[in-house]
């Protein structure tokens, strides 16, 4: 096992360093990093993503490679505008509901966001659950004009009852990305029909071949996102993202970005909006990190792995 600890370009998700391991297999290194503030429960399934990678067995790719969205965060016009000029994506994933700013800033930032991509360019919005039913159906008829088309809304409202409200009273598709964490949660969100789009990220769902299964019973297209991976757990999305029968939307794997560095050779950066599909080559001298990071999560791989033991006694 192998312990990193990477700064963020930009603070994401309320954090400011990725850290996670790498665990070496008969296949290569696979990457389990499941947030600092995850129980060994909810880890659990990351490690089976990371066992999986290592073991080598992902199914064959159907594609070459995978279209991939630029991300824009909660940033002002200019800011917005440049990231996705130099993106150099098809397709921009724009976040919103950002708590201490107001619907006018996602507006100026669409408008911009559209201005630099042009008309054919596809715009999507990612509230990450920060309005509830009624503000969200009010956002989302003002954010699809000021975008001038949306693609779809991502998880608009914390609960997937609210998704379901909100996917009956906008013509806007509407994707489920935190409604979709746990193994159980899909079938949720297919059996009261709250999204039109399903964001799948691999570690939290237990690996590539858990989400193509998921993504076959719940009959839904996948939109395969990152949990801000290294290009080692970037890859096992891109495994996923090649082999699922229809690719219809770009998946959220461009990420790798918001690291300041990398435990690769070759990053899996994307290059005229499109990742390639391989694994990239871990440069061991780059996996370091700071003092009792690395006995902290021997603890933690010990804690999932007695998780194992009580299920199977
Ligand atoms: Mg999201």
């Amino acid at each position: 096992m192998r312990v990193w600890s990477l700064p963020m370009r930009t603070r994401f998700r309320g954090i400011t360093v990725r850290e996670g391991v790498l665990l070496p297999g008969p296949a290569g290194w696979g990457e389990w990093s499941p947030f600092l503030e995850y129980d060994p429960v909810v880890a659990e399934p990351w490690l089976r993503c990371a066992e999986e990678a290592a073991s080598g067995d992902w199914p064959a790719p159907l594609r070459s490679v995978v279209p991939v969205n630029v991300t824009v965060p909660a940033v002002g016009p200019e800011q917005a505008h440049r990231i996705v000029r130099d993106g150099g994506c098809r397709t921009a994933k724009v976040k919103v509901a950002e708590p201490g700013q107001t619907l006018a800033d996602d507006q100026a930032r669409l408008e911009a966001v559209r201005d630099a991509i042009g008309p054919d360019g596809r715009v999507r919005v990612d509230a990450n659950g920060g309005w509830d039913v009624d503000a969200a159906v009010a956002a989302i008829g003002v954010l699809d004009r000021a975008a001038g088309g949306l693609e779809y809304v991502e998880q608009p409202c914390p609960h997937v009852e609210e998704l379901a409200a909100v996917r009956r009273a906008v013509d806007v598709p509407i994707a489920a990305d935190e409604s979709i964490r746990r193994v159980d949660d899909p079938y949720r969100v297919r059996d009261l029909e709250a999204a039109d789009v399903a964001v799948l990220k691999v570690q939290p769902l237990g690996g590539v071949r858990a989400c193509l299964r998921i993504a076959e019973d719940i009959g839904l297209p996948v939109v395969v996102s990152s949990a801000l991976e290294t290009s080692v757990g970037i890859a096992a999305g891109v495994a996923l993202a090649a082999a699922l029968p229809a690719l219809p939307y770009a998946c959220g794997l461009a990420t790798v970005q918001l690291l300041e560095r990398d435990v690769v050779t070759d990053p899996l950066l994307p290059v005229g909006g499109v990742l390639p599909v391989r694994v990239p080559t871990v440069d061991e001298s780059l996996l370091v990190a700071g003092p009792g990071r690395v006995a902290h999560w021997r603890a933690r791989l010990a804690e999932v792995r007695d998780v194992r033991q009580d299920r199977s006694s």
